[in-house]
């Protein structure tokens, strides 16, 4: 048994960057950046106008002939007299001699003139050429990850086309004689399986859409046959349950005869005690407990960082938060916990329903307050940190 410091030392260690791929920008939505991205056009690409209104040469004439007009998408050449204005419009290129752009409702117009009732400071209202970025310079360094703005910026500069890291291939393997599909009908004795499209969903908030499920009952062969594949098409093999001390548990005896190398097994936690984690080539394995709670403490604890790893990331853990406790907390147990919380701006409650088995609790939590394991008496008023959890 290993405390949780080693543990996620062990997992980091562990856990390296996929492979780069090309892909098209529209498709990278998620996706982490692999290699510098530099701007193959400044943006804007010219002077535009920031606004619809007249562009002119500041000064402190407040009357300008019109001369000419500057749709979006228009280019013109056109050479500005001292007295001399022409209507422009939101996006439009700037004509070299205008250094001013006048919103329309600051001017009294008529159709050949222009009087400025609320003067603009000089250069107001143009946004300089390569205002955003400049041509050749750096668009994203690696390890940045593609949101939609991230996406928007790369098509505004024109780029169809960059280098990611590929997303890993992620394979859930469900253990449990007991388990039911939801939606079918439940036999005495039996309960609904909800680990995996609990895993499923903690995985696409990151962006890990397609999971394929395997499921096997509590027998050796099945298990054996089921590891193969699952080993062999994925780069990391989530299982759950069937990883404890019992009879008919035998996730981590298949493993090791699969040439999965054991890096650890049994963490001083609770929940979340019985989890193995092993890897085969670059495939990682975790065998998750399979009391829900738990499966899901260690997913948010241990996997997560691991999938962020595979997926590029710099930043693999999520910044914990600090809160004033609103209760007591004992520890006698000489474990690190994880308690299922619910915290606001200022204070952080520690929720009823504890229990590895419990979603309830997990349900309406936010976030998991760490209690560390030499932490034995943890006062009503001191400040705790939790791991936020979506
Ligand atoms: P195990 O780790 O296989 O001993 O399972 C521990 C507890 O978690 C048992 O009560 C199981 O019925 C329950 N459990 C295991 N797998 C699942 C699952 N996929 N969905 C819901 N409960 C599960
Ligand atoms: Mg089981």
């Amino acid at each position: 048994m290993i405390e949780v410091k080693e543990a996620l030392e062990i997992v980091a260690a562990n856990s390296n960057a996929m492979p780069m791929q090309k892909i098209k920008v529209h498709k990278a939505l998620g996706h982490v950046v692999a290699e510098t991205i530099y701007s193959p056009i400044s943006m804007p690409p010219f002077r535009q106008s920031a606004m619809d209104g007249y562009a002119f040469t500041h000064s402190i004439r407040h009357q300008y002939d019109i001369v000419g007009i500057s749709q979006a998408g228009d280019h013109s050449n056109i050479k500005l007299k001292q007295n001399e204005a022409i209507r422009i419009f939101t996006g439009a290129y700037v004509p070299d001699d205008a250094d001013t752009v006048v919103m329309q409702e600051h001017v009294m117009a008529n159709t050949d003139s222009i009087l400025i009732a609320q003067m603009p400071e000089k250069n107001t209202n143009v946004r300089p050429k390569g205002e955003q970025i400049g041509k050749g310079d750096v668009v994203f360094e690696p390890n940045t990850l593609l949101t939609p703005a991230a996406i928007g910026f790369l098509a505004c500069l024109g780029i169809t086309e960059i280098e990611v890291y590929k997303k890993p291939k992620v394979g859930i393997l469900v253990t449990g004689n007991e388990l039911t599909e939801p939606g079918k009908k439940l036999k005495k004795g039996k309960i609904f399986e909800s680990n995996s499209i609990m895993i499923q969903a903690a995985l696409e908030t990151i962006g890990i859409k397609k999971t394929k499920v395997y499921r096997v009952k509590d027998n050796l062969k099945a298990t054996k046959n089921a590891l193969k594949s699952i080993l062999k098409k994925n780069d990391i093999v989530l299982i759950s349950g069937g990883i404890s001390v019992g009879d008919y548990d035998f996730v981590k005896e298949e493993l090791l005869k699969n040439g999965v190398e054991e890096l650890f097994y049994k963490i001083n936690q609770k929940p979340g005690k019985p989890m193995f984690f092993g890897s085969k080539k670059e495939t990682l394995v975790f065998a998750l407990p399979g009391n829900p709670a738990s499966s899901l403490t260690n997913f948010y604890i241990y996997v997560l960082p691991a999938v962020k790893n595979k997926m590029g990331f710099s930043e693999i853990h999520k910044p914990k938060v600090v809160r004033k406790l609103n209760a007591e907390i004992k520890n006698n147990t000489g474990k690190t916990l994880f308690l299922k919380a619910k915290y606001d701006e200022t204070d952080v409650t520690i929720l009823e329903g504890q229990s590895s088995a419990m979603l309830n609790s997990f349900a309406i939590a936010n976030g998991l307050v760490i209690v560390e394991q030499d932490a034995e008496n943890i006062k009503n008023g001191q400040l705790v940190t939790i791991l936020p959890i979506d």
